[in-house]
């Protein structure tokens, strides 16, 4: 079995250590015999690169290199972007990236960049005066059925405001989450997660990475697919010693 992840603008999109996820995704699917190919998906690159692909990756970045990407995504790859997140294929989103997915992200110097429209939700950035939202933060996930907390760091000026309809990905145990004051943090539709957790989120929360995962592999492979365990003792326990430092 093979799984072709598309890492979008790498060059652009990456802070806090968001490559980290991509290191996650390629040696898991190794340690269990399934090729990775990862397919660096530049401003460059043409649009197919992006559909040919069963899983999607974009990571985070100041509002500088949100506004070049945010040209590139609204002449072509934002479409199929858009209708590859409504087919089910999975995604993670990362801060930057995941607030491109709303209707706008108003900037730290009030600039709007408008956003690709997917989801009924909106940024707004309160100004260079107003405290940044930085920290470790600590989730309960919606899609678990374990009792697994999330840990990340997260780092942005935006506060997200989702829509009524739109779900979020968690609720906040401690940090700020999508505004500080709503306790919602990030959003997930069909197999897509849009999260303010950089840290990077992977390594720090396997189980989300498996969830991706399996959810490819299924689309991929039109059956039902259970992963084979790996020993996941050293990514727990730093988990719980984190979990409980903070
Ligand atoms: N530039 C955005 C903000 O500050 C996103 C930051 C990020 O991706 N870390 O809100």
């Amino acid at each position: 079995m093979l799984l072709k992840i598309a890492w979008l603008y790498p060059d652009l999109m990456s802070t806090y250590g968001d490559r980290g996820n991509i290191i996650v995704l390629e040696k898991r699917l190794r340690w269990r015999g399934i090729e990775p190919i990862i397919k660096k998906i530049f401003i460059s690159s043409p649009e197919e690169e992006l559909e040919d692909c069963d899983l999607i990756f974009m990571g985070g970045a100041q509002d500088k290199q949100q506004q070049i990407v945010n040209r590139d995504l609204k002449k072509n790859k934002g479409k199929i972007l858009k209708k590859m997140i409504n087919q089910g294929i999975p995604g993670l989103f990362i801060c930057g990236a995941y607030q491109f997915m709303g209707r706008y992200y108003k900037a730290a110097d009030g600039t709007t960049i408008p956003g690709l429209g997917l989801f009924d939700f909106y940024t707004e950035s309160p100004g260079l005066k107003f405290k940044r939202l930085i920290g470790n933060i600590v989730i309960q996930p919606s899609i678990f059925t374990l009792n697994t907390k999330f840990i990340g760091f997260e780092n942005h000026t935006g506060r997200t405001f989702l829509g009524k309809d739109v779900k979020p990905f968690a609720e906040v145990i401690k940090g700020y989450g999508n505004n500080g004051k709503d306790k919602t943090e990030g959003m997930i539709y069909k197999n897509t997660v849009g999260t303010y957790l950089h840290g990077p989120i992977l390594p720090k929360n396997i189980e989300l990475a498996d969830w991706l995962i399996e959810k490819a592999l299924e689309r991929k492979y039109k059956k039902k697919i259970v992963l084979k365990k790996l020993d996941d003792q050293l990514e727990n326990m730093a988990r719980e010693f984190i979990i409980n430092k903070l």
